[in-house]
Parts: C-alpha cells; sequence; structure tokens
C-alpha cells in the first residue's frame, strides 16, 4: 500500500492542510493499492503563492535558462520510466501497447517543447512596431486521468518554456502517476515555486485555481461538464483558457473502402486507450448500399479485440479505471438497447469468465439513429456504433451534427477524395486512412470539444501575451 500525504510547492514536498484521505484502486482486481491525502484551498493558496514570488524571475530567464531546465526535466522523467510504467499498470490497468506510450509520451512532449522554443521568435517586426510576446502569468494546470502523467508534462513544460510559473492540479484517480512527476521535478532541481502540484478535489483545488485572481491563466483537459464550469469561475478575472474537452468523433468509411481493412482501422479507432479516449472514434458511419457487408466486417473485427489482464500482451481493452466509470458504461449499453439499438457484440456485464475488475464487454451497436443518447453523449469506454448514410453529404451532416468536433477519421480508397470529405468536417483534427498523429501540429476541439489550441507554436503562443511597442522614430 502507497500512501502519498504530501504535496510538491516550492521546490519542497510538504504536508498537506487538506486531511481527507481517498482510496487508490487497481482497476484490474478492484483491490485498495493505496491512498492519496486531498489537498484543500489552503494548500491551492500556497502553491499559487509560491508560483506568484517565482513568476517575475522566471519570465526574466533566458530562452537558454529555460531549455536548460526544460531538459533537466526531461532526463528526470526518463530516468523514471520504470517506476512510472509500474504506476500505470497499478492505478490505471493500460494494456502493454498503452501503459509503454504512457511512459514515453510525457518524454516526448517535453522535447516537444524544448523543440518549439529553440524556435519561437519572442520579438517580431511588423511595419514600425515591435511585437514582444510575454508570458501570460501565473498557469493553473487541471489534468483528467486518462492519460495524467503525460499532460501534466505536456502543460507544464509548455508553460516553463513560455515563462509562466505553473499550479498543477492533477486527477485524484491517479496519484501514483502524479508522485513519479513529483519526484522527478525534485530531482530535476527546478527553481523553487516555478512548478508545484497540489494533489485534492477537482470542486475544492480545482476550483480555487479556476477563480484565483492570481492565476492568469487555465489549461484543462477532462469532461465538458467541468470545462463549462471552469469557464463559469474564470470569467470574473477574465483568465485566458485552453479548454481540451470530450468527443463523439465521427469515423466515415466511404463506399470505396476495402471492408475489412477499414473494419479493422476503425474498430482500433474506437478503442484507443480501451475507449477511455477524448479522440476515440465512436460513431462508425457506413454506407447504406453496402450496410450488410460493413456490419459483417465490422463483427468479425470486433471477435479479435481482447479485453482483458492488461499485462496480457494479447489484452487491446482493459480496465475502466473505476466503478464509477465501469457503471456508467453499463448504464449507456442499457439506454442504446432501450433506444432500440441491435447488439452486434458485447453486451452488459464483463467478459466471459471474468468476475472482477472493471472490465467491459467490447460493444458495438447497429441499427443507431444520429439523435439517440448513445449517438450524442461521450461513454468514455468501449462502445462503438453504426450508423447509416444514404450519400457523401449525408455522412458529412450526420458527422457535423454533434455538440462535439474534436476529431474525425476518413476511410476510403482514394485518398485525394477521402480528404476533400473530411475537410468538411467541423472537427479540430481530421485523419485519413491513419490513426498517425502530428505531435506538433495544432491540438484542440471546435465547437464543445473546447476552446484553444496545444502542440507545436500554438500550445506556445496559448501560454503568451502580445505586447506592442512603438517608439517615435
Ligand atoms: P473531469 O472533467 O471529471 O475531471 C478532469 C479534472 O478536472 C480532474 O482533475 C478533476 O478533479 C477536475 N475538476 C472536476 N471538477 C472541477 C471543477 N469544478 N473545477 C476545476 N477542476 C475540476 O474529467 P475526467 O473524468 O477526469 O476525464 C475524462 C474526460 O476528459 C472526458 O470527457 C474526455 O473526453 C476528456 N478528455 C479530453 C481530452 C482532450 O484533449 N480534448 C483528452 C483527454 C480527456
Amino acid at each position: 500500500m502507497q500512501r502519498i500525504d504530501q504535496h510538491y510547492i516550492n521546490g519542497a514536498f510538504v504536508a498537506s492542510h487538506g486531511q481527507q484521505l481517498a482510496d487508490l484502486h487497481n482497476p484490474a482486481t478492484e483491490a485498495v493499492i493505496g491512498q492519496v491525502r486531498l489537498g484543500d484551498t489552503v494548500d491551492a493558496e500556497r502553491a499559487i503563492a509560491a508560483a506568484h514570488a517565482a513568476l517575475p524571475a522566471q519570465a526574466a530567464r533566458s530562452v537558454e535558462e529555460r531549455l536548460a531546465l526544460l531538459g533537466r526535466f526531461r532526463d528526470a522523467m526518463a530516468a523514471r520510466r520504470d517506476d512510472l510504467h509500474a504506476a500505470v499498470l497499478a492505478e490505471y490497468g493500460a494494456p502493454s501497447a498503452r501503459s509503454r506510450w504512457m511512459v514515453e509520451h510525457p518524454v516526448q512532449v517535453i522535447d516537444d517543447a524544448m523543440k518549439v522554443l529553440a524556435d519561437f521568435p519572442f520579438q517580431r517586426s511588423v511595419g514600425q512596431a515591435q511585437v514582444h510576446y510575454l508570458p501570460v502569468g501565473v498557469a493553473g494546470i487541471i489534468t483528467p486521468w486518462n492519460s495524467n502523467a503525460a499532460f501534466i508534462c505536456a502543460k507544464l513544460a509548455t508553460a516553463l518554456a513560455a515563462g509562466c510559473t505553473a499550479v498543477v492540479k492533477p486527477s485524484e484517480l491517479s496519484a501514483l502517476q502524479t508522485h513519479v512527476v513529483m519526484q522527478a521535478l525534485h530531482a530535476a532541481q527546478l527553481p523553487p515555486g516555478v512548478a508545484n502540484i497540489v494533489n485534492g478535489a477537482g470542486h475544492d483545488v480545482g476550483a480555487a485555481l479556476s477563480a484565483s485572481p492570481q492565476v492568469a491563466k487555465i489549461s484543462f483537459t477532462g469532461s465538458t461538464g467541468t470545462g463549462r464550469a471552469i469557464l463559469r469561475a474564470a470569467a470574473d478575472s477574465f483568465k485566458r483558457v485552453t479548454l481540451e474537452l470530450g468527443g463523439k468523433s465521427p469515423t466515415i468509411i466511404l463506399d470505396n473502402a476495402d471492408a475489412d481493412s477499414a473494419a479493422a482501422l476503425a474498430v482500433q479507432a474506437g478503442f484507443i486507450n480501451s475507449g477511455q479516449a477524448c479522440v476515440a472514434g465512436t460513431r462508425i458511419l457506413v454506407p447504406e448500399a453496402r450496410r450488410a457487408e460493413f456490419e459483417d466486417a465490422l463483427a468479425r473485427a470486433m471477435q479479435a479485440v481482447r479485453s482483458g489482464d492488461p499485462q496480457d500482451p494479447a489484452t487491446q481493452v482493459g480496465p475502466m479505471v473505476s466503478q464509477r466509470q465501469w457503471e456508467r458504461v453499463q448504464g449507456y449499453i442499457r439506454t442504446g438497447l432501450g433506444e432500440g439499438a441491435r447488439l452486434l457484440a458485447g453486451g452488459e456485464g464483463r467478459p466471459e469468465g471474468m468476475q472482477r475488475g472493471w472490465f467491459v464487454r467490447p460493444t458495438l451497436f447497429t441499427d443507431v439513429r444520429n439523435d439517440m443518447t448513445v449517438a450524442r453523449e461521450e461513454i468514455f469506454g468501449p462502445v462503438l456504433c453504426i450508423i447509416g448514410y444514404r450519400d457523401e453529404a449525408d455522412a458529412v451532416a450526420i458527422a457535423n451534427d454533434s455538440a462535439y468536433g474534436l476529431s474525425a477519421l476518413v476511410i476510403g480508397a482514394d485518398a485525394q477524395r477521402a480528404t476533400a470529405v473530411g475537410r468538411q468536417i467541423q472537427s479540430g483534427r481530421v485523419l485519413v486512412n491513419t490513426l498517425q498523429h502530428e505531435s506538433l501540429a495544432p491540438f484542440g476541439g471546435m465547437k464543445q470539444s473546447g476552446i484553444g489550441r496545444e502542440s507545436g507554436q500554438w500550445g506556445l503562443e496559448a501560454f503568451l501575451e502580445q505586447q506592442t511597442v512603438m517608439a517615435a522614430p
């Protein structure tokens, strides 16, 4: 049993003022594996004060000095790959391919931030004026549980690259991973107060960050509902916000696609991160003229998906993160059945032979209409819907008939035609015949999938303000 009692504030591990303890579970066994002490608003205020005091010096650091401190953070994370892997497996249960990625990605995103920083023009001439890019101030960083360490590293590295200081409120379900990041920050000997982490509940520590007048910006990844609450709380002090929120992403299979390879890619897109991915392609749009053929191919592709022990290399879908999440997914499967959707694979309950663990049967519905709850709401589990379309214009209309606009995938034999279809989708990211991700391109959502963009120069600019200086000649 691991007990995490301390926060990381002003360059030191400190005792918590908040005294409440929350259990940490292994989602594959349901066993309690540890406890985390939840901070409160006093802890949040201490961290904000430390970040505020450290801001002038961080803002004044040169690009070389910022690169040096980010390099130390990167190396400290790289040195803790084994610790992070153990934490990811224990408290999240990601299957092996995913858990390996969850260990490499935090290092990669710090590298990316350094690459962008090294080339970023912080001063530009426009006509007779000089434009300076200045750090926005103290950043509040709030992360979800589905890739906690990487989200902390990406947001924090970008904030520090911009010359900001930060207070991180990580997911309370990911305290083991967060602890590894805290240890890395400490080993990296960053200047005190530059990077602070406070464990705690969203309504408490998260809300304190969103409301504090000393916090200039919130960078949040999480659900659309929480994003809305943060936006409201941030309004009073006119905080800058970057909100990376939910999705209900469409996968459009065009009428010229090869059925088997399209089905394999569509299922893979739906089950990224065991279905607990904001970008998961959960609405699979197929042409009515070839519907039966695509349904068969998708049902066959589902048979190859193994849900179970995350340590087994054959497993693609691991457990849901918590009992609450498991019950939520079960509820949506019941709702789908109640609304008249037809099961092609999966259904309620655990996979056959499993009595314990928050495992879900990978589920595929067909006969889904785009106005059904299972097609409109983010389920955040391995539950996919097949929706038929008449022609390309109908496919685009269905894809766009959503509150969300985070990611879209188009699959077809003619890449040019597929790209042309993809360009019509109101989505921050469009993939064509691939699930590859470009980590230096802007990432973020349209509509209720978010505000602003992360990654690359766009991500850095989101932590900067422009100042135009015009002097008499
Ligand atoms: P969540 O919104 O419940 O929680 C996210 C974080 O916000 C947690 O740290 C939580 O403690 C905190 N929080 C909760 N209430 C708060 C409040 N009132 N004020 C401030 N902070 C508060 O989300 P989750 O369940 O942890 O994560 C799943 C969600 O995240 C899904 O909706 C998913 O789509 C989204 N997500 C989006 C992206 C993206 O890049 N767009 C990536 C991953 C996950």
